[in-house]
């Protein structure tokens, strides 16, 4: 296998794959195009790849069967889903289904860039911290199976949602985090608080880890993505 992330594309739309396969081939990714859901759904299978981009509207078979298939066929693969605007409850579905994360057509490129690149570390670093059990950055410790904090020797005391941002935005080291992701991934998107709840429990990380919230400097602001955390 090459060291080269491959990701398989499964879009029918001619242009927006031809965009697409540019984008990511640029990025130095493999590319593998399916244009219809039946072949996207057998290449998928094999399992040999690194991130699956899904349409949700493809001839012969949708982008939820295939999400739900593979998952039950036990493809642990991430899985970035496209949906059209004003499909909310597909994006739902598709996130109970297995889904990882999901964009709405149209999005810009540097943004789905961002979101491939932090479903393709998730896996890797989530392997490596969880391996460990153990983080550090500046005077923070870590210890993900105690879940306990200590910032110079001193236990921090995090509620469980500041312990799970906190965990998640370690796991995505470097990636950018959208609120939306945040929200789905720490909350869950059955429980829909406002995108104000990120921004809240990101403040009180700021305050309880950060040398100066107002400088943040591990913690840090995208803006008009969401959040970066940098160790
Ligand atoms: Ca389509």
């Amino acid at each position: 296998m090459s060291d080269k992330p491959s990701i398989l594309l499964v879009e029918d739309e001619a242009g927006l794959v031809m965009t697409i396969r540019d984008r990511l081939e640029e990025e130095r990714y493999i590319v593998e195009v399916a244009e219809d859901g039946a072949k996207g759904y057998k290449e998928a299978s094999t399992g040999n790849y690194d991130l699956i981009i899904l349409d949700l509207m493809l001839p012969e078979k949708g982008g939820l069967d295939i999400c739900r298939d593979l998952r039950q066929n036990g493809i642990e693969t991430p899985i970035l889903m496209l949906t059209a605007k004003g499909q909310v409850i597909d994006k739902v579905l598709g996130l109970k289904l297995g889904a990882d994360d999901y964009m709405q057509k149209p999005f810009e490129m540097m943004e789905l860039l961002a979101r491939v690149e932090v479903q393709l570390r998730k896996k890797k670093r989530a392997q490596e911290k969880s391996d460990i059990g153990e983080y550090s950055f500046g005077d923070v410790q870590l210890n993900f199976k105690k879940m306990l904090v200590t910032k110079a020797g001193d236990e921090v005391t995090l509620s469980a949602k500041e312990f799970q941002l906190l965990r998640f935005l370690v796991e995505n080291e470097g990636g950018i985090l959208t609120r939306d992701q945040l929200l789905n991934e720490v909350w869950g998107y059955d429980a829909l608080p406002s995108t104000r709840t990120v921004d809240v429990h990101i403040a009180w990380l700021r305050q309880k880890l950060e040398e100066d919230s107002r400088y943040p400097r591990y913690i840090l602001t995208v803006h008009g993505f969401g959040y970066k955390f940098v160790g």
